[in-house]
């Protein structure tokens, strides 16, 4: 995408979310900031070796796009709100990108954001990510995953704006949990502690048994039962990610 496409969505949201403009100028020049300077990967290549390659923005790792908005959520809520804002416009340049299809070995990247930039941002697109955003870590972790590359310029900017502006009202969003969220949490927290945590212990404990009284190896696998039990409780996993990004955890402080 071009610049005068992320500048402009940056601003549309900027001014959705009602930022004051030094905080808009933040959002931006964060979100030209990987064509300025190219994020890099780790990657394994031949022979099973770590290297460090430069991020490809049209099929950028999602992941590294999710990490890059737990910062920016993290910053929110210790109150950073300009160190939020420009790791949140580093991430909504990837988003921006992933919606762009450039064809096989990016043989019509030229082409399409030439064409990109002769369309505008639409409103209407910005402002039914705002209100349609969920202020939940796994509501914005589906939006990257879903975003998927557009052929036709104008429903790729479309898209672009859509899930950029989502991702940011959830991101910018309140950081005050809501009363059903510390519930939920606390009853997440209790059954884990009722049922999960005592399964856990005994399974381990099981198993150091047999290892005394049979095969000594099987003490080894007693961690990885535990934590394989501890992890089986998806609902309490869940919870807990949901009340990082309030930052509350599992102590509910
Ligand atoms: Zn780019």
């Amino acid at each position: 995408m071009k610049w005068k496409n992320h500048v402009e969505v940056a601003r549309a949201i900027a001014k959705a979310l009602g930022l004051p403009s030094e905080l808009a100028s933040i959002l931006v020049e964060g979100s030209l900031q990987p064509d300025r300077e190219a994020d890099k990967v780790i990657r394994i290549g031949r022979r099973h070796m770590l290297y460090r390659a430069r991020m490809a923005h049209h099929r950028a790792d999602r992941r590294f796009v999710m990490d890059l908005l737990w910062k920016a959520r993290r910053a929110r809520l210790d109150d950073r709100d300009a160190d939020a804002l420009w790791c949140l416009g580093r991430a909504i340049h990837y988003v921006e990108d992933l919606s762009v299809a450039t064809g096989p070995f990016g043989v019509w990247h030229d082409s399409r954001e030439k064409d990109l930039a002769g369309h505008r941002v639409s409103e209407t697109a910005i402002l039914a990510g705002v209100r349609n955003s969920v202020n939940s870590p796994h509501f914005v972790w589906e939006c990257v995953r879903s975003i998927a590359p557009h052929p036709e310029p104008s429903a790729a900017l479309f898209h672009a704006s859509m899930y950029a502006a989502a991702i940011s009202a959830s991101v910018m969003g309140d950081v005050r949990p809501s009363p059903r969220l510390v519930g939920e949490l606390r009853r997440a927290r209790r059954r884990h502690k009722l049922v999960f945590l005592p399964m856990a212990v005994i399974g381990a404990l099981v198993l150091c048994g047999l290892a005394l009284l049979y095969q000594p190896w099987l003490g080894l696998a007693a961690p990885v039962l535990s934590a394989s039990i501890l992890l089986a409780d998806r609902e309490y996993v869940y919870m807990r990610v949901e009340g990082r990004w309030f930052g509350i955890g599992a102590g509910l402080k």
